[in-house]
């Protein structure tokens, strides 16, 4: 069993309109309500590479009751912890003139109460977890080391903790030793304050974050591939050049090919490639957080993965 764990889960609204305007009503005939965020795309694509996949972090009020609905149909085990504020929205207006305007709620303040319900019930859940999988920031109420204190737990019971955040709870997480983060090149900057302007220069932070204690430092360059580093050196992935449709949410399918792979005890090189595989496929749909199983496997003979 996979658990994904979703702290901070969010309605993504999309409304599609011809020309937004200030100060204008706008009328709207195509919109999309999605169960967003990032660990909900992993959740989604794991489903689909065919895990047994349980969700667990905090949901409230009716856009929690959404959110309940899409794991429902989606045959992924909800193990959220109900609070008593309201589950995020975050709206995306996308007008015909390529503008993009967003609405981000900073969503629920999690009370002390519901954060010791959660990790009563994350140490249950890690006794019959192989791999966890955290996505995303941390809500108002939890401490920015929280995902450490996940990350200490689950080495308690020798579980793999993969990570994928930014910023501080990052910065804290490293510390911890999770078994991967996977930072996009701005998560990288961010997280070692410089600009990496060679691959060299993102090489030799992979490689320092590794030294800090991080198992595989999987560091995701969009097009141009991904860097692994890990106890067997630097590897590299080259993948297809592909006509990209929407590449919003390849790293939470790419962070979703690699738990898939491990947790099916592939190896390390093995679940690199699967990653990118996963991640191009994301970029060849339509929708956000979703790949083509059929697609995954044509990608992946076409990945290269070699020392750099
Ligand atoms: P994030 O969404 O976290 O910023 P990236 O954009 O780096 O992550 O994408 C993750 C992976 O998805 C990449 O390593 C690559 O394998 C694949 N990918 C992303 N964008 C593209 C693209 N335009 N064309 C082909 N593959 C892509």
């Amino acid at each position: 069993m996979i658990t994904t764990v979703v702290l901070n889960p969010a309605i993504d609204v999309r409304y599609s309109i011809d020309r937004f305007e200030l100060n204008k009503s706008h009328r709207c005939t195509h919109y999309q309500k999605t169960a967003g965020g990032k660990g909900l795309n992993v959740s989604r694509v794991l489903r689909i590479l065919g895990d047994d996949v349980r969700a667990t972090g905090f949901l409230g009020g009716n856009s929690g009751e959404f959110i309940a609905g899409e794991l429902h149909r989606l045959a992924i085990e909800n193990r959220f912890v109900r609070i008593d504020e309201e589950t995020r929205t975050c709206i995306a207006i996308l007008s015909k003139d390529l503008t993009q305007t967003e609405i981000l709620e900073s969503g629920p303040f999690i009370k002390k109460e519901f954060v010791d319900q959660f990790l009563t019930l994350y140490r249950k859940l890690l006794d019959d977890t192989t791999v966890i999988s955290a996505s995303g920031s941390l809500p108002r109420g939890l401490e920015d080391d929280f995902y450490s204190l996940l990350i200490e737990e689950a080495h308690k019971k020798r579980v793999k903790f993969v990570l994928d955040t930014s910023g501080l709870p990052l910065k804290k997480a490293i510390q911890a030793r999770p078994f991967l983060i996977k930072p996009n090149q701005t998560e990288l900057e961010q997280l070692c304050g410089k600009k990496l302007s060679s691959e060299e220069d993102v090489i030799q932070q992979a490689c320092e974050l590794y030294f800090a204690g991080v198992e595989n430092v999987l560091v995701s360059l969009g097009a141009a591939g991904a860097i692994l580093v890990n106890r067997e050196g630097v590897f590299k992935a080259r993948i297809p050049k592909i006509q990209a449709i929407n590449p919003v949410g390849s790293g939470d399918s790419m962070v979703a090919g690699f738990v898939h792979a491990i947790s099916a005890h592939s190896d390390w090189e093995h679940a690199l490639r699967y990653a990118c595989a996963c991640g191009v496929a994301n970029a060849m749909e339509e929708e956000t957080g979703k790949v083509n199983a059929e697609t995954v496997r044509e990608v992946l003979k076409k990945i290269d993965v070699f020392g750099a």
